[in-house]
């Protein structure tokens, strides 16, 4: 076994996973993990991020990094969202490469060293790819299939399809998704943004063995939107289309109704239903955009107010390593090379 790291020295690898109410599953996650890394022959940790667990998760994570120091736990004071524990992953990570995998076992851990091959090759973010997905619902498979395609098609960025988290990210890649602080994070298009050379690696993703999914319709919903409002501006274009729609509606309504009515000589489109109806409509596209609106200046409250994105309560097993740190984040940006001249 390799001698886990000390502060002096970064481990190669950081393996970074979030864990909310997994504490069936944890032992043999970190059993299989540990099997994978050690066969790797390189230094090694691995980051568990306690999201508010409801379980005794945080018992079976202390009990791993006291027998075994790879194994570190940063442990939320609360529930922050899978998208926040992975952060909090990457902040606290040292590693060359960090690897975030689910704590489910969904994610096979044996698919590390095909991602870890890639990144020998000199790719700098190696994601995922999943080719079946055994025992999700149709409905689930459908939607994210349909997910991955709009997010695709109207965003600034491409993000790949049918890839979730698990991914291999270089600590360039790290450090410059870590210095994005933005609160409504969607990681998958956050890496893509940052650009680097990425390449894929197909997988078969697991049905998951123990406890239950925690993304209901409702948090996929919202990681969708977070998605869309992260990267594109596209809601918010869209009112200009219906705009010119309805403008050019209305005018052609007046003529077309006059010549309607001189043809059949029928009093046609007359009376409260029709005006109702047409309110009604309106009233709902209008509506509409307020949400849309607001949805933005929502997300610019969230920046302007600046509060962390999570609170850790307790960290475990960093006693070979010193005091805990946050890594390498700078709050300000390093100083451009090339200053537009005064
Ligand atoms: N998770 C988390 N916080 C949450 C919800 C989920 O840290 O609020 C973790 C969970 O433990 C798992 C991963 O995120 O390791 C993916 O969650 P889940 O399996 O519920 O999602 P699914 O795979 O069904 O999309
Ligand atoms: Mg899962």
């Amino acid at each position: 076994m390799q001698e886990p790291t000390s502060q002096a020295q970064a481990p190669t690898y950081s393996v970074v996973a979030p864990v909310y109410n997994e504490a069936e599953g944890l032992p043999e996650f970190y059993r299989r993990v540990r099997a994978v890394m050690e066969g790797l022959g390189e230094t090694w940790e691995l980051i568990l991020v306690n999201d508010g667990s409801r379980d005794n998760s945080l018992e079976v994570m202390r009990q791993l990094s006291a027998a075994d120091p790879h194994v570190r736990v940063i442990d939320f004071a609360r529930n922050f969202g899978h998208q926040i524990a992975v952060t909090a992953g990457m902040d606290y990570a040292r590693g060359d490469a960090v690897i975030i995998i689910d704590s489910d076992l969904q994610d096979p851990p044996e698919t590390i060293p095909a991602l870890v091959a890639k990144w020998r090759e000199g790719y700098e973010v190696v994601y995922a790819v999943r080719n079946k997905r055994p025992g999700e619902t149709w409905f689930k498979l459908f939607t994210a299939k349909l997910f991955y395609r709009i997010i695709y098609r109207i965003t600034d960025v491409h993000i790949p399809v049918d890839t979730g988290d698990f991914r291999l990210m270089d600590r360039r890649v790290v450090d410059a998704v870590i210095n994005m602080r933005e609160h409504n994070r969607f990681i998958r298009g956050m890496t893509s943004w940052v650009g680097f050379r990425q390449t894929g690696v197909y997988y078969d993703r697991d049905v998951r063995k123990y406890g239950s999914t925690s993304y209901p319709l409702r948090k996929m919903l919202k990681l969708a939107w977070d998605a869309v409002t992260g990267f594109s501006f596209f809601p918010l274009r869209l009112a200009i289309y219906a705009a010119f729609v309805l403008f050019v509606l209305s005018v052609l309504a007046i003529p077309l109704v006059a010549v309607l009515r001189l043809a059949t000589g029928e009093q046609l489109f007359e009376g409260q239903a029709t005006a109702i109806t047409v309110v009604l409509l309106l009233g709902s596209a209008q509506f509409f955009f307020f949400f849309v609106l607001g949805q933005y200046v929502a997300r610019i409250y969230d920046e302007v107010r600046g509060r962390p994105l999570y609170i850790v309560a307790d960290t475990f097993g960093y006693e070979d390593a010193g005091k805990p740190q946050r890594h390498r984040i700078r709050m300000t940006q390093p100083a451009d090379p090339n200053p537009p001249s005064a």
